[in-house]
């Protein structure tokens, strides 16, 4: 069993084939020199000094050496031989497989743009980077965040808590719009501005201003002028599918994979932010970058492998942010909502917002909102989901439809 990648997913995955009761030797490649970790810290705590290094590994290596996983750290894939089953690595070895596991996950996009190597212009995805980011926030005087995404905003926060000046440029009309309602959209609008932060809607970067090699501003599209110490670029991600499209497997923005996440070599399996699979909380195929997508899936196919069960992956897609105080948790794939349903107290900060499709609940995103939250997701995961008009029934409480549809 081989393993190309070691982020969430791949480490996972290792782990769970032992705890399947796979019993082949079991191998981990993976590029980067660290023992697997987890990236969610890096924008929150990591960076606030409130999480140490010593924190964020997945597991401590006496448990991959206790369950006897091969770990090739610092090694990166560079061939699959998928005749010969035999993966080539950079330092000119080679792995034989049975089977295959890519999780290969994904790099941040940077921008194609002059200066946009300057010192003090950064992306987050990687411990270096994070430890490159935080030193550099600990010392800046004005902060540009590229991107009202979660990680743009999860940095900003961390920045306004340190006195800089900052300012969030996103080119849409609303913060985090690909992922959120708009309701959600609005009031971290809200919570951002009363923090401090220029939210610049509507907006991109038009040039980054440097001075000897060193960024000293930049310059938006609307034609303001903004002071810049640090730069951060949080404009998501180009996904890792080159190696799999090389090895002749079906790639699209993502490695492509069947219900049970397997490409179209049986032998080979793609999971967490590299693979993209088709499922029934959304129309046509989706690649998800979230920790439960990427453990959810990885303990499926472990499962799979081990013990031969082969059931759909069947898992509602579920992902949280941290922005300070501000607590969001997203279940259910919402893209193309047409109503939605508030409950809660959103003057409070405690509120969900019911997101419908056709008239059909698909998705909720609330804010420090727990237990309608899980109530929500229950629902959403129901294969007789809830449906607009029972929603908005005067006597609906998400709770105790979530319990009766369960007990059915
Ligand atoms: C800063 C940050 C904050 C986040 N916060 C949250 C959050 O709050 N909530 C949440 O749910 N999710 C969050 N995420 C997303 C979540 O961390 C990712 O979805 C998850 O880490 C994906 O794991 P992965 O293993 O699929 O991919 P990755 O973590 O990208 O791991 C892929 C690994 O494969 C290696 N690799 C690639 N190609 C090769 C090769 N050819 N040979 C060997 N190795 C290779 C790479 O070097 C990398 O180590 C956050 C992500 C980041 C970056």
């Amino acid at each position: 069993m081989v393993v190309i990648g070691g982020g969430q997913a791949g480490a996972e995955t290792v782990l769970a084939l032992r705890a399947a009761g796979y019993e082949d030797p079991v191998t981990l490649v993976c590029a980067e020199p660290e023992l697997p970790y987890r990236r969610p810290p890096l924008s929150k705590g990591f960076l606030d000094h409130s999480e140490v290094s010593d924190e964020l590994p997945v597991r401590a290596r006496a448990v991959y050496d206790a369950q006897r996983i091969g770990l090739r750290l610092g090694a990166r894939v560079v061939s699959i031989d998928r005749p010969g089953r035999l993966v080539g690595l950079d330092d000119g070895d080679e792995l034989s497989y049975d089977w295959l596991v890519l999780a290969t996950g994904a790099e941040p996009r940077r921008l194609p743009m002059e200066g946009a190597e300057a010192s003090g212009v950064h992306v987050l995805r990687s411990i270096h980077d994070a430890d490159a980011l935080r030193g550099a926030l600990d010392k800046a005087q004005s902060v540009v965040v590229v991107g009202g995404g979660f990680i743009g905003l999860e940095v900003a926060v961390s920045a306004r808590k340190r006195g800089a000046a900052v300012a969030v440029l996103e080119m849409a009309p609303r913060l985090m719009g690909r992922a959120v309602s708009a309701e959600l959209s609005d009031y971290a609008l809200g919570f951002h501005r009363e923090m401090g932060t220029q939210i610049r809607l509507g907006d991109s970067l038009a040039s980054i201003e440097t001075s000897g090699g060193i960024l000293c501003g930049v310059t938006t599209a609307a034609g303001t002028a903004l002071p810049a110490d640090v730069l951060v670029v949080g404009v998501g991600v180009r996904v890792e599918d080159s190696l799999a499209a090389a090895a002749g497997l079906a790639v699209d923005d993502g490695i492509l994979v069947d219900e049970f996440l397997r490409t179209r070599d049986p032998r080979i399996f793609a999971v967490g932010d590299c693979a993209r699979f088709p499922t029934r909380f959304a129309p046509g195929s989706v690649r998800l970058e979230s920790v439960q997508n990427a453990t959810g899936q990885a303990l499926h196919v472990a499962t799979a492998i081990a013990t031969g069960n082969a059931e759909a992956y069947d898992e509602v897609p579920w992902f949280w942010s941290h922005q300070g105080d501000l607590r969001i948790q997203m279940a259910g794939l919402t893209t193309g909502h047409d109503r939605t349903l508030l409950t809660g107290a959103v003057e409070a900060g405690r509120f969900s917002v019911l997101c419908f499709r056709e008239g059909v609940l698909v998705g909720v995103d609330s804010v420090s909102d727990v237990r309608s939250h899980q109530s929500a997701r229950r629902l959403v995961g129901s294969h007789n989901p809830v449906t607009y008009a029972e929603a908005s029934a005067a006597d609906f409480d998400l709770k105790t439809r979530a319990l009766a549809r369960e007990s059915r």
